[in-house]
């Protein structure tokens, strides 16, 4: 595959990111990296590219390697990529240069709409120096479908498409309905809440999201809920009626 880098120079509470101007990407906000060349290691190439885009010169000891993420365009698998990330602990005075104009963000509040479309998903982790290993699928032109975490922890996260404004609103009341169950003491006013958000997403045709159906038996609305880990399936099973589901840990 087609071996690219990306290095990001960020401290406690900021980070830098440069808007490409021109190019694949452009108008996008990223950190700073490209093509590893024939014959150069991953870490030169990272080291190359940010000093050529910003100015910056780095030691190989002061980049942090914090992931690999496969970036797989399902209809243009002309720009499949394997982007190795690096982390400099530190913000450091970036040039403008022809093709990256640079910006300092606060690391909670990153500007996503003008960024690759699932960057939510990984940034704020390798943000944490927590390594990731992953797989990252789009769609036509860079929609994100999907992300496949390896590293650090094995999970799927698949974008809610085309759901409406209110199927939307449907799914916040069902989670605050939950909520409410929760909380709630009384085992009557917790199955009536219950039964009202599954009704609401009958009616709305939204799934009640699975981390939700698990804490519940379908059967009577109990609460009471035991988890016995059978790998690769988790089994719940109602301590009020018996009722029993088999889940996929996946
Ligand atoms: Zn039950």
């Amino acid at each position: 595959m087609n071996d690219k880098t990306l290095v990001f120079l960020a401290d406690k509470k900021n980070v830098l990111l440069a808007m490409k101007k021109k190019g694949f990407g452009s108008g996008k906000w990223n950190g700073y990296g490209g093509k590893v060349e024939k014959g150069e290691t991953i870490l030169k190439a990272a080291i190359r590219e940010l000093k050529e885009e910003s100015g910056i010169e780095a030691k190989e000891k002061e980049l942090e390697f914090v992931g690999k993420i496969s970036f797989v365009f399902l209809e243009k698998p002309e720009w499949n990529q394997d982007v190795h990330i690096f982390l400099i602990k530190e913000i450091r005075k970036a040039i403008e240069t022809e093709e990256m104009k640079p910006k300092i963000f606060k690391k909670n509040n990153l500007p996503f709409k003008q960024m690759w479309d699932g960057d939510k998903h990984w940034i704020p982790i390798i943000l944490e120096k927590k390594e990731i290993i992953a797989k990252l699928e789009f769609v036509g032109k860079g929609v994100f479908k999907k992300i496949i975490f390896e590293k650090p922890f094995k999970k799927t996260i698949i974008k809610q498409e085309n759901i409406s404004e209110r199927q939307k609103i449907a799914l916040e009341r069902i989670n605050i309905l939950f909520e409410l169950a929760r909380k709630q003491k009384e085992e009557s006013l917790k199955k009536k809440y219950l039964k009202l958000a599954k009704k609401i997403g009958e009616r709305t045709n939204v799934s009640i999201p699975k981390e939700l159906k698990k804490i519940f038996c379908k059967k009577c609305f109990s609460m009471k809920i035991k988890k016995i880990e059978k790998k690769p399936f988790i089994i719940t099973k109602c301590e009020e009626c018996g009722f029993e589901k088999k889940y996929s840990l996946k």
